[in-house]
């Protein structure tokens, strides 16, 4: 789950980082109001959950609580990336001397966090990866031990900051790493995380990510979801109790387990396919789930084969195949269809498919096969 700017400085400020001051509006009247209350020059900015906002327009300085308003009328009118701006940051203007990046995330090979930071802040971090690898600095951090002084210590002198804000900067650093602790986060990141020109450093644009799975244990936190910024999609899924995310391909695939799942996925791939969505329907999955499987599936409109792959251990795949004729009367699908199943009362299954002239199969190989072949038209 994605939080919005304006939510994660909230808790970085928690964690004792220096933030703007500024409230979040979704009416240019209310941004108005916040400019004169700030007074002075104000930095209005789109509140979507995608990054380059900067560029795409959707972050504008003004100098007058009436220009505020003016532009956040403009700002609240606009789409960034196929997302509506509903929401907008009133900040008081910065004024920037050097951006610096700060991040933490998982990094999975090395199996522990990292802090990752650059002198080449503002800008996309994958795009300094490319052009300038030289400037970015990683420290991993044992989770049992934390992030340690002299780590921290490291990264300052890694991006060259001077001596000067050392303190402060290590202070950052380890509310940054408590922050991603506490709030069970896949990433917290500053970018930039300004020197301003009155010799202070201030974190000037957030985000976070927080894991999904460990939400059950942060219900304040969880409450922060903002549904009207998702994709349509991943929110129905989430209604059903379907492990759900959107991939670029046109195999739309349906198998149950998410082990299962990542399978389908490779061997699809392997075959030449490009599968268009990864989703797990558990095991048991009774018709209700797999109709609203494929109707998510459906509501893709890149995708030109559904390929439907069951395991039945404990359910049996009799049921199963019952609940996928069921739910194909609801929802009436157009496009060829290739189901595999295996398991308990397979043959049963099969045969019930079969009758109602679907495309069967027995193994992955061949599911994958006739499901790449399909979508190639
Ligand atoms: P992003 O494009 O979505 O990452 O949004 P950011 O919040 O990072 O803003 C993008 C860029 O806008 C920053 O890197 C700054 O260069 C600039 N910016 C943001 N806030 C201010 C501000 O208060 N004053 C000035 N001068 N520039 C700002
Ligand atoms: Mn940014």
């Amino acid at each position: 789950m994605k939080l919005h700017e304006y939510q994660s400085k909230l808790i970085f400020a928690r964690y004792g980082i220096p933030i703007p001051r500024g409230r979040v509006a979704s009416t240019a009247a209310d941004a108005r109001q916040i400019a004169e209350d700030l007074g002075g020059r104000v930095v209005v900015k789109s509140q979507v959950l995608v990054g380059g906002r900067g560029k795409a327009g959707g972050i504008r300085l003004a100098k007058t609580p009436k220009e505020t308003e003016e532009v956040a009328t403009q700002i609240l009118g606009m789409e960034i990336k196929g997302l509506p701006v509903r929401k907008i940051l009133i900040d008081t203007a910065a004024n920037i001397d050097k951006e610096i990046y700060l991040g933490i995330t998982n990094d999975r090979a090395a199996r522990r966090p990292v802090i990752i930071s650059s002198s080449a802040g503002g800008v996309e971090i994958e795009q300094v990866a490319k052009t300038n690898p030289e400037k970015i600095i990683k420290v991993y951090i044992d989770p049992l031990l934390g992030l340690r002084d002299y780590q921290a210590r490291n990264i300052a002198i890694g991006i060259d900051l001077s001596k000067e804000y050392w303190k402060v900067f290590g202070d950052i650093c380890r509310g940054l790493w408590r922050a991603y602790i506490d709030c069970d986060a896949t990433l917290a990141e500053i970018n930039p995380l300004v020197i301003l020109k009155e010799k202070t450093l201030l974190a000037l644009d957030g985000k976070m990510v927080l894991d999904d799975n460990a939400l059950f244990r942060h219900s304040d936190l969880a409450e922060m979801r903002d549904i009207d910024e998702e994709d349509s999609s991943e929110t129905e899924a989430r209604k059903y109790g379907l492990s759900f995310i959107k991939l670029e391909g046109n195999i739309g695939c349906m198998v149950n387990g998410a082990g299962l799942a990542m399978t389908t996925m490779d061997i699809v791939k392997y075959i030449g396919g490009e599968p268009a969505n990864f989703l797990d329907i558990g095991g048991g999955a009774g018709s209700d789930k797999v109709a609203a499987a494929l109707r998510i599936i459906l509501s893709d409109n890149h995708v030109k084969v559904i390929l439907i792959n069951i395991f039945g251990g404990i359910t049996r795949c009799d049921e199963v195949a019952k609940g996928i004729l069921t739910a194909l009367k609801e929802v009436k699908p157009t496009i060829p269809m290739v189901v595999r199943l295996v398991g308990t009362n397979a043959e049963e299954g099969r045969k019930l498919l079969e009758d109602a002239h679907l495309l069967t199969a027995e193994t992955l190989v061949d599911a994958s096969r006739k499901s790449v072949f399909a979508a190639k038209g």
